[in-house]
């Protein structure tokens, strides 16, 4: 977001947003989040199969979550519930055997919560310290022959765009990057769950290239924050549907030499 537009990323991070947003676009991939996170922290031995039977209960704690924070969630139509409860339930259902084959053999957590420090080149010249600070849907550790371990990041992805993984390379960079400060290893796998796409799993690469680019990117960002550049994007090509719009500092009105009120454009 930062990388989109600097004054994005502040409004963001200051918890600036639309002041009433309308979440039923990530409404499905929540509740198909909030399922296989509960299925899996509550002995899933012990319940093979029960996911479906738990998304409508889960639809409606999700619903009112989102009302109690003051957002609103509105059906598209009337049909709208419904197709969403069975698309939901599809994917609990599709996404078991994956959990089954790359999660529950080994040790794992579930929305796992980090803080990494990392230390960096301060542009005042000597090291500072940013925190690596997100959460991930399931990281896995795998006990080898050895005693060493071995790590997995599993992302759920309720998406039904084949080409979608594309879009997750620095998500997953990031997680690998977080892995290395806080276990001293690189990610081993990591891949996308994603039960209504064909293909089920989808890995995603991480290479040395890749990994050199990231570090780059977060220490520009690092950068930015220290030396306090919030700069608002310069082209608009982002603005329109963007949802702090009403806070940044590039449409704030002016009060021109006749007191009226200048927005630009
Ligand atoms: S409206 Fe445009 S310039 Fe302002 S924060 Fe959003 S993307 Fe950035």
């Amino acid at each position: 977001m930062h990388e989109e537009c600097k004054q994005k990323g502040y409004l963001k991070r200051t918890g600036k947003k639309a002041s009433l947003s309308n979440t039923r676009m990530y409404f499905p991939g929540t509740v198909t989040d909030r399922v296989v996170r509960d299925w899996l922290s509550n002995d899933p031995y012990s319940n093979p199969g029960a996911m479906p039977g738990m998304v409508e209960e889960i639809m409606e704690r999700e619903r009112q979550v989102i009302l109690d924070e003051g957002d609103t969630m509105k059906w598209k139509d009337t049909a709208d519930r419904l197709s969403v409860l069975e698309d939901c339930k599809k994917a609990v259902t599709r996404i078991e055997k994956d959990l089954e084959q790359y999660v529950l053999p080994y040790d794992y957590d579930v929305d796992f919560k980090f803080q990494a420090p990392l230390m960096l080149p301060h542009p005042d010249g000597g090291m500072d310290t940013v925190l690596l600070i997100g959460f991930m849907d399931i990281i896995v550790r795998r006990t080898m022959p050895d005693g060493s371990f071995q790590w997995g990041v599993y992302d759920v992805k309720h998406t039904k765009d084949e080409s979608y993984w594309r879009k997750t390379g620095a998500q997953i960079g990031f997680y690998d990057l977080s892995c290395f400060v806080m276990f001293g290893q690189n990610i081993t796998e990591a891949a996308l769950l994603q039960p209504l796409c064909k293909e089920t799993y989808k890995p995603i690469p991480l290479n040395r290239d890749s990994r050199a680019q990231l570090n780059q990117r977060i220490l520009g960002m690092a950068t930015d924050l220290w030396m306090d550049d919030r700069t608002p994007r310069v082209d608009n090509k982002l603005c329109t549907y963007c949802e702090v719009k009403h806070a940044c500092s590039k449409f704030e009105p002016v009060i021109d030499k006749n007191g009226k009120k200048r927005i630009s454009f």
